[in-house]
């Protein structure tokens, strides 16, 4: 017997036979004598029908009454699946999160979990109950409801998971796990039967939209197993767990891309000390967040200056750019927002070498010039052109077999 918290997404719940799907998957898993608290997303596409309607009101609406507005999808689907429960002789109770005891700081429409109180829920647990609670959500120190940023859903059901100390928190959503990179664009892309939580963190960061990137920086602070599976099909999913001898024989573990770069770069800029810090200051102040930065000196005297941005920050971080740029005296200001970024992850990186000859290789044998490279311990990042993405991706993805089961490529791996 296990203690599960089981969140299901939007698409999940998206509609009253899904709910009842839901409800039985959870009478399943209580039938097998787990204790069960579920955390539930709005319905599909409710949250950003009840943001259009706000929006519609008001270009910028207050923090305070949006967190009590698009609060009110998690409500509706709380109190549906514990009604069809209830319907099976299921006995479930729901609670808003603050009535679950989610205590949050007061940052409206982003605001992170501070505490979880779980009085109510172990009571109820001891009881019988299954205990469903609206994701997404929490409460303040002033007794106002807050959210927790979109896909906050995944993060109350890790913070329930921590604070309950649960065996496992299974996210169940419309993808059978977490793939070697996006199925869709690359159909022999293959599930991952596990993931360390790092690899995990880079994937999400990078955009793999699998898990709100701040659930699995909480699950890998407590140490929560974290599984990944479809709410549709049968499967175990991917877990998502602390690193093991198999994960750190695996040389690479996946590819993740996100199409939303721009790349901007002053050239001829004069060259001092302080200027980097004064060039990233003035755009730090703007509230720009900066991606990737490289220099170097062009002459003894001048630089060129180069980095990334989110696409949609790009017309704001170009204009901002072309005043430093004409204060400083430099020779031109350069953009380009039809970039992508492609990242190679793995733990694997650290005690294996040639993961990047190889990477660079497979790009340049299918001729994509690389505009910009930044790498971690456990990643290696490149920008190309956004046309040449999918090429790419798929070069990288043969050049390290991903289209092989993880299973064989341990084996090769073994052999060799
Ligand atoms: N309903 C919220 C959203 O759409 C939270 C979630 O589903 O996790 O972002
Ligand atoms: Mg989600």
């Amino acid at each position: 017997m296990a203690l599960l918290v089981q969140k299901y997404g939007g698409t999940s719940v998206g509609s009253i036979e899904r709910i009842q799907h839901v409800a039985s998957k959870i009478m399943l898993a209580k039938s097998q004598g787990h204790d069960v608290v579920v955390v539930v997303s709005a319905m599909s596409g409710e949250t950003d029908r009840l943001i259009r309607l706000a929006e519609a009101l008001s270009t910028e609406p207050t923090p305070r009454e949006y967190d009590m507005l698009v609060s009110t999808g998690e409500q509706v689907t709380m109190s549906l699946l514990a009604i069809a429960l209830a319907n099976h002789n299921c006995r479930a109770r729901s609670y808003t999160g603050p009535q679950a005891g989610i205590i949050t700081d007061n940052v409206h429409t982003k605001a992170r979990i501070i505490e979880v109180k779980t009085e109510t829920i172990r009571r109820d647990l001891a009881e019988g109950y299954v205990v469903v609670v609206a994701g997404f959500q929490g409460v303040n120190s002033q007794g106002d409801v807050t959210t927790l940023g979109r896909g906050g859903s995944d993060t109350t059901a890790v913070a329930l998971a921590a604070a309950l100390k649960a065996d496992e928190c299974q996210i169940y959503t419309d993808v059978d796990g977490v793939y070697t990179t996006d199925p869709r664009m690359i159909p022999e892309a293959q599930l991952l039967p596990q993931i360390s939580f790092e690899e995990m963190l880079e994937m999400s960061s990078l955009g793999a939209k699998v898990l709100q990137m701040r659930s699995v920086e909480l699950a890998n602070k407590h140490n929560t197993p974290l599984r990944v599976l479809s709410t549709f099909n049968d499967g175990t999913g991917t877990l998502v767990t602390f690193e093991d001898k198999v994960m750190q024989r695996r040389l690479v573990s996946g590819i993740a891309f996100s199409r939303e770069e721009a790349i901007i770069s002053m050239t001829g800029v004069p060259n001092r000390a302080g200027i980097e810090g004064h060039i990233l200051g003035l755009v730090s102040d703007a509230h720009i967040e900066i991606d990737m930065i490289a220099q170097n000196a062009t002459d003894k005297d001048h630089t060129d200056f180069t980095f990334t941005v989110q696409r949609q920050d790009a017309p704001k971080t170009l204009k901002l750019i072309e005043a430093i740029a004409s204060d400083l005296g430099a020779v031109a200001v350069k953009s380009n927002d039809k970039v992508a970024k492609l990242s190679l992850v793995g733990i694997g990186m650290r005690s294996h070498t040639g993961v990047a000859s190889t990477m660079f290789k497979a790009l340049g044998r299918v001729n994509i010039n690389i505009q910009m490279i930044t790498t971690s311990e456990i990643k290696i990042s490149v920008i190309i052109n956004e046309d040449c993405l999918e090429k790419g991706v798929r070069a990288v993805h043969e050049a390290f077999e991903l289209h092989k089961s993880a299973a064989e490529r341990h084996l090769a791996f073994m052999e060799t």
